[in-house]
């Protein structure tokens, strides 16, 4: 079965972007959590996490997690700053495997299928940079930058809880397909 770390950015002692009392820690983990159950509970699939609540965990022991466990997508989340508005992508600017590529084409549309009409996100593109969480880890990786937390059209998306349930939906799909991994059928017991 197909192993994906979940990666929420910063923590604990680390807020990340801040604007107020908003931190973009708190989304990341908030997305992640989402995307974890999603896809847990809708495709066989192994997911770990390198974190779970508030807590302060290195880049170096976040790539370790993946490095060590064999996993097979690393898929980094956070949330952008600088004032600008929407939705970008990253994978590592050197060299990367054609699957790298392509995963992150399929999660980079996935994410714009699902909320950029509906959510009316911009979509920054696809884009590429010497990240260490991209650049260490062993395995394809990918990181996404979801809104800016201190543009407020984007703040305004980013507290709603059916926006973080579509941005983490989305990323689960993307995942998924990227993955082509296998949708739960119900059991026959389950059914009405
Ligand atoms: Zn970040």
């Amino acid at each position: 079965m197909a192993l994906v770390v979940l990666d929420p950015g910063h923590g604990g002692s680390d807020p990340g972007a801040t604007n107020g009392g908003y931190q973009e820690k708190n989304f990341t983990l908030e997305i992640a959590l989402k995307t974890r159950d999603y896809l847990l509970n809708n495709y066989h699939v192994d997911i770990l996490m390198t974190r779970t609540t508030d807590t302060d965990v290195s880049l170096a022991d976040r790539v370790a997690l993946a490095n060590n466990n064999g996993a097979d997508y690393f898929v980094s989340i956070h949330i952008n700053a600088g004032g600008g508005t929407g939705f970008e992508s990253f994978i590592y600017d050197g060299s990367v495997s054609p699957n790298t590529v392509e995963w992150r084409r399929i999660l980079h549309d996935a994410i714009m299928s699902r909320i950029g009409n509906s959510w009316d996100v911009y979509d920054r593109g696809k884009k590429r940079a010497n990240f260490y969480v991209l650049r260490e880890t062993a395995m394809s990786a990918v990181l996404t930058e979801n809104l800016f937390i201190d543009t407020q059209q984007d703040l305004n998306k980013l507290t709603n809880s059916s926006f973080i349930a579509d941005v983490a939906r989305a990323h689960a799909e993307g995942i998924a397909q990227a993955l082509s991994l296998s949708a739960k059928v119900p059991t026959a017991g389950s059914r009405h």
